[in-house]
């Protein structure tokens, strides 16, 4: 039976189940208030337990934590060096910040095409696209899938050329068995509440050189130290510098205690992230002109996103309706990402639409299905449920 629109018909839900959220508990909500009863609601020391918590998580030997995972990323590029006529490698399917971070310090960002099988950066592409004046690679590991790391840390190597790993989405992930955290020169990881874990706002940049963690902490603290191993000269107790040109992007004890308690359930949610992957995976296996999301035998994802393509030959509409109709079933749906450089500030700055024609076609034909560890078994079949109905009103 096909229905003529899906408008007509009752609804799969009758309230929209959002495509994420977090989980927070009464042990996450007594630690902040703890912090909240305390004498530092800032700058005290429930930053430097959060840094160790996910350092130590990451296998790194250095965490330090931002305001957000922009910050951050901000702040990886002033430590990697990238300044005016610096340019720096990255994907076009990713959130703004990752290219956004080489503008911040007067840099070019350069996009590299997509693999159309994970998504993520070609590393074919990005030796193509190396210059005399690339300084560094921002892989992001998409989806919760680690980029082709070995290949990038050969290219990057090949040049002296610092990998900046975008892992906003791979908290928790593997690559080869190598924990996410141990692949680049410096690692993001974002704490938004729609990441794995969450400090509401939040970043941070995990490393094992002691120069960028230098750089970093100066950084994020408007450049100021009172490291007396760096200070030039002492005038007494009170006395500081300020060495770089850095800004506020401190994170508060607040999140940082918030991130600590959910810190503790990150390897539950991401189990429970694998296993609704899994039942979509299964569910789909036997939907034509549905592509389920192809997962490189390197890599173990920890499923930030899930998304579907479709086949336009086997439907009779494109992905818009088949979006406006599982949105019209109050399932809440979402598309990752349009490619960066066809945001219009990136095509004020010149970038032509058509440089990188795999990530345009997977724009096109991408849609993003709730995927958080909150969700009930009822919400996934819900979604299933959903995709299927629109997949018989729609299938030639
Ligand atoms: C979430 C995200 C960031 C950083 O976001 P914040 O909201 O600033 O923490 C960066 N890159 C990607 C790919 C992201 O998804």
């Amino acid at each position: 039976m096909k229905p003529s629109t899906s408008q007509v018909s009752t609804p799969v839900r009758s309230t929209m189940l959002s495509y994420g959220q977090q989980w927070i508990d009464e042990q996450d909500i007594a630690s902040v208030v703890e912090v909240l009863k305390g004498s530092y609601l800032t700058q005290g020391p429930r930053i430097a337990d959060f840094e160790r918590a996910v350092a130590e998580e990451a296998g790194a030997r250095y965490a330090v934590a931002f305001s957000s995972g922009t910050a951050a990323l901000h702040g990886a590029a002033f430590a990697a060096g990238i300044g005016l006529g610096d340019e720096a490698i990255t994907t076009p399917i990713t959130f703004a910040a990752s290219s956004n971070c080489v503008l911040y310090q007067r840099g070019t960002p350069v996009f590299a095409d997509i693999r159309p099988d994970t998504y993520n950066i070609d590393p074919e592409d990005i030796e193509r696209k190396l210059t005399s004046r690339t300084k560094a690679i921002i892989p992001v590991d998409y989806t919760g899938q680690p980029a082709d790391m070995d290949a990038i840390r050969a290219l990057a190597d090949k040049r002296g050329l610092v990998v900046i790993e975008d892992a906003a989405h791979s908290l928790g992930a593997t690559y080869k068995n190598r924990k996410v955290g141990t692949l680049a020169d410096m690692t993001m990881f974002s704490f938004h509440p729609l990441k794995h874990v969450t400090t509401a706002e939040g970043g941070v940049i995990v490393t094992d050189h002691h120069e960028y963690y230098k750089k970093l902490e100066l950084f994020r603290s408007h450049g100021i130290t009172k490291d007396p191993e760096m200070l030039l000269t002492d005038e007494g107790p009170w006395y500081y510098e300020m060495h770089e040109l850095g800004y506020h992007y401190r994170m508060t004890d607040l999140h940082a205690a918030l991130g600590l308690s959910q810190m503790a359930k990150l390897h539950s949610f991401v189990e429970r992230r694998r296993e609704i992957a899994s039942i979509y995976n299964e569910a789909f296996s036997d939907l034509p002109g549905i592509v389920r999301p192809y997962q490189h035998p390197d890599t173990n994802s920890s499923w930030h996103l899930y998304m579907i393509r479709l086949e336009f030959s086997e439907f009779s509409v494109g992905r818009r309706r088949w979006f406006e109709a599982l949105r019209a079933e109050n399932i809440g749906v979402h598309v990752h990402y349009i490619p960066v450089y066809k945001l219009p500030y990136y095509q004020k700055l010149g970038y032509k639409a058509g440089l990188c024609p795999i990530a345009e076609q997977y724009y096109e034909s991408a849609i993003t299905l709730p995927l958080f560890p909150k969700m009930s078994n009822q919400d996934v079949q819900d979604v299933i449920h959903a995709v299927k109905k629109i997949h018989a009103a729609y299938k030639y």
